[in-house]
């Protein structure tokens, strides 16, 4: 377990010395900061809204029971019914949780706007958990589809074609695609490798639309560039948690190595949607072919380019991407029976890579009479909340715990690297699930010192 040796925050931004603070009322609705408007940031704001437990406005003892399963958020009750094109009026309720986002970038904006994209487990991490996280996003983006239809959420069932060219691909790689395999044209030159039943989403109508669903029902939101946790951490601003979806902002904010980006540029072209499968082939280390054909226009991709950031369009990769494409689209890319393509965007974005999704609760200690952060660990190295909360060694007399203490909940959910879209909702569920059962803990932990208090 991490001590107070762990501090790795920048000294100048710590939070001011001596600003008040109270833990959170035992039954009022919790207040809860998502810092990042990604597709990961929203998704994990929409899940907060909507979990029966915060609700209420009381996080209930059961929460924290161990062996208890992951609620299944109901993103799609709240989702039904139309979007006002101005923005709509907050509706929230009471007891429903206060959410409020903060992001230096909102959508459009965010790399979540420039991917593809369609559901595959692309280069994210550990395979276990990515499983279980794609199958929920699946299962939900398709009760999306089936309540409020695929041009209003941007979300469409398609069927996906992974191709090599002639005499790449091994026995077994056809043998195990076999039964999967879907009934589609093969580009000629190409043999399948693998195939399946896929989404595709167009990003800035489906993003779009979660936001706009975050707004309707009362999130408040905030254009901030944070450059260090302790200012989301400052207790006078009342959060009871903070969910840190900074994709690849976590390098800097947490402070995090692990993470790292690798480049993507593609382009958006018009009039191929005549054909609806999506075509991929690994054409080397830095380079993809696909085709995504969306509801209005067709993402060419693509490439794979580690460590580089750059942000520029490169005009030699656009050619390469056109080159590459053509021999994937069945005779199709051209625009409108003429042979040359229309390019409507060229983009570029940086994945946020890891060697493994963070998805995790981390307790942090702020000491109020020095204004220092120290972190007590992951809940994973055995740090709790009661644990962080009660390590002072300045105890209250009036109550028997310490006045100038006090414990903040962070939760991590970054580092999707090419996967973000695909998983989406299922780390959304488990980001909120972590607030509650931590959040439950915290407060039992609270009733338990102020009982002892008054024996
Ligand atoms: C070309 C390309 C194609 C892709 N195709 C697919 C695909 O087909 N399928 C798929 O599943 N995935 C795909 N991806 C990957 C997917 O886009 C990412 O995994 C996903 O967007 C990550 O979402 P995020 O919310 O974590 O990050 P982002 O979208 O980058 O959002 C991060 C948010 O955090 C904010 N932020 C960061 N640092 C700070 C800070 N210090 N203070 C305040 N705010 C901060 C940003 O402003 C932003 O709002 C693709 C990506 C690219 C680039």
């Amino acid at each position: 377990m991490s001590g107070q040796s762990s501090y790795r925050f920048k000294q100048n931004t710590s939070i001011p010395a001596g600003a008040g603070a109270s833990p959170p009322a035992a039954g009022a609705p919790p207040r809860i900061l998502v810092i990042g408007a990604g597709v990961i940031g929203v998704t994990t704001a929409l899940a907060l809204q909507a979990h029966p437990a915060l609700q209420l406005g009381v996080v209930p003892s059961e929460a924290s029971a161990p062996g208890s399963s992951l609620p299944a958020v109901a993103f799609h009750p709240r989702l039904a019914g139309p979007v006002s094109p101005q923005q709509p009026a907050p509706q929230r309720s009471v007891s429903a949780p206060h959410v409020e986002i903060w992001a230096a970038d909102f959508p459009p904006h965010t790399t979540s706007n420039v991917a593809g994209a369609y559901w595959f487990p692309f280069n994210i991490h550990p395979a276990h958990r990515v499983e279980h996280w794609a199958e929920r996003t699946k299962q939900e983006m398709e009760r999306w589809v089936a309540t409020l239809g695929s041009e209003t959420i941007g979300v469409r069932p398609s069927v996906m074609a992974h191709v090599e060219p002639h005499g790449q691909v091994s026995l077994a790689a056809h043998k195990s695609a076999a039964d999967e395999r879907p009934d589609v044209q093969i580009p000629a030159g190409h043999d399948m490798v693998d195939g399946g039943k896929t989404l595709l989403i167009d990003p800035d109508i489906c993003l779009g639309y979660l936001f706009a669903r975050f707004l309707e029902q009362g999130g408040v939101t905030k254009r901030k560039f944070v450059n260090d946790l302790s200012e989301a951490l400052c207790p006078s601003l009342g959060f009871d948690a903070v969910i840190n979806c900074t994709g690849l902002g976590s390098r800097e904010l947490v402070g995090d190595a692990r993470v790292y980006p690798a480049r993507g540029q593609i382009i958006v072209v018009k009039g191929v949607q005549a054909c609806p499968t999506v075509y991929s082939v690994r054409t080397g280390p830095l380079s993809l072919g696909y085709i995504i054909p969306r509801m209005h226009d067709t993402v060419l991709g693509g490439t794979y380019e580690e460590h580089d950031e750059c942000m520029r369009v490169r005009s030699e990769t656009t050619d390469a991407i056109l080159a590459r494409t053509r021999g994937l689209s069945c005779g199709r890319l051209t625009a409108e029976g003429s042979k040359k393509v229309e390019i409507l965007r060229e983009r570029v974005g940086l994945r946020p890579c890891r060697d493994e999704v963070r998805l995790e609760p981390e307790w942090f200690q702020l000491d109020l009479s020095t204004g220092k952060v120290f972190t007590h660990g992951t809940a994973a190295s055995g740090a709790t909340p009661d644990s962080a909360r009660y390590a002072s060694r300045q105890p209250n007399p009036g109550h028997g715990v310490p006045s100038q203490q006090v414990s903040r909940l962070v939760v991590h959910n970054y580092g999707h690297g090419g996967g973000g879209w695909t998983v989406a909702i299922g780390c959304a569920e488990e980001a909120a699930h972590h607030a509650v059962v931590q959040l439950a803990q915290y407060r039992d932990a609270l009733a338990a010192v102020s009982a002892r208090a008054h024996l």
